[in-house]
């Protein structure tokens, strides 16, 4: 068994679930009139839906999640705002998952505020329901048990993330190359990744001096 539940999606899943999403919105008989994606994880699916709806409106609002000064949770809030009048629009936001749901009660909050548009919905790919504050009004997967989704856009990101989890831990390892550091992904996460990543983060890691190059090796 994986360390942590990890499920690596593919480019074809994700079509799949635009297309299934689109058809429930269809299915719906509510039609938006634009788009919104929540930034960054909602902009692929959103441009698909645009697509998949005939829908020639988009635009975004960046949400991050940053430490909170009391706690050791992230607190989410606006990092780029949506400023635009959609008093006679019907907006439909877009974001890959909703986990903790926070990333979409605040932009259905800010653009309620600001935005003020006729009818506000939300679709996401997947909705983790045991945990998740919001239930979207469309969705294509509802997720029972939490997993974290290796979307396609996040792949580097994500690995970079992984590796630096995995050294960190793994402290009685001196020196990393690809085949440690793939064996200890699958240990890890139960998923295997082109090597191309690999080579890619370990560098990125290096670059941002977390690790050393010497003689081929990757040391800590
Ligand atoms: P939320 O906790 O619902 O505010 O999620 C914020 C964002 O973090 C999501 O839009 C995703 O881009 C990312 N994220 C959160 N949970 C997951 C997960 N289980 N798998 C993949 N990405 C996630």
């Amino acid at each position: 068994m994986p360390k942590v539940n990890t499920k690596k999606v593919t480019w074809e899943e994700v079509e799949n679930w635009c297309k299934k999403l689109s058809e429930i919105i269809l299915e719906s008989k509510w039609m938006p009139d634009i788009i919104i994606a929540i930034s960054r994880g909602g902009y692929v699916p959103a441009r698909l839906i645009c697509d998949l709806l005939v829908v020639g409106e988009l635009v975004s609002i960046q949400i991050t999640h940053w430490p909170s000064a009391a706690q050791m949770a992230k607190e989410a809030g606006v990092k780029h705002p949506l400023q635009c009048d959609l008093s006679i629009k019907k907006a439909l936001i877009v974001d890959d998952i909703a986990d903790t749901g926070d990333s979409i009660i605040i932009a259905k909050d800010h653009i309620w505020t600001y935005c003020r548009p006729k009818e506000l919905k939300v679709a996401t790919l997947q909705w983790i329901s045991k945990v998740s504050k919001v239930k979207p009004d469309y969705y294509a997967e509802e997720v029972k048990e939490w997993i974290w989704y290796q979307y396609p856009w996040t792949r580097l990101e994500d690995i970079v993330g992984f590796i630096r989890k995995i050294i960190e831990e793994e402290k009685e390892i001196r020196s990393w190359d690809l085949d440690i550091i793939s064996k200890k992904i699958i240990e890890y996460y139960g998923v295997e990744f082109d090597k191309w990543y690999y080579e890619k983060a370990l560098n990125y890691l290096t670059e941002k001096g977390f690790l050393k190059r010497e003689e081929g090796k990757y040391i800590r």
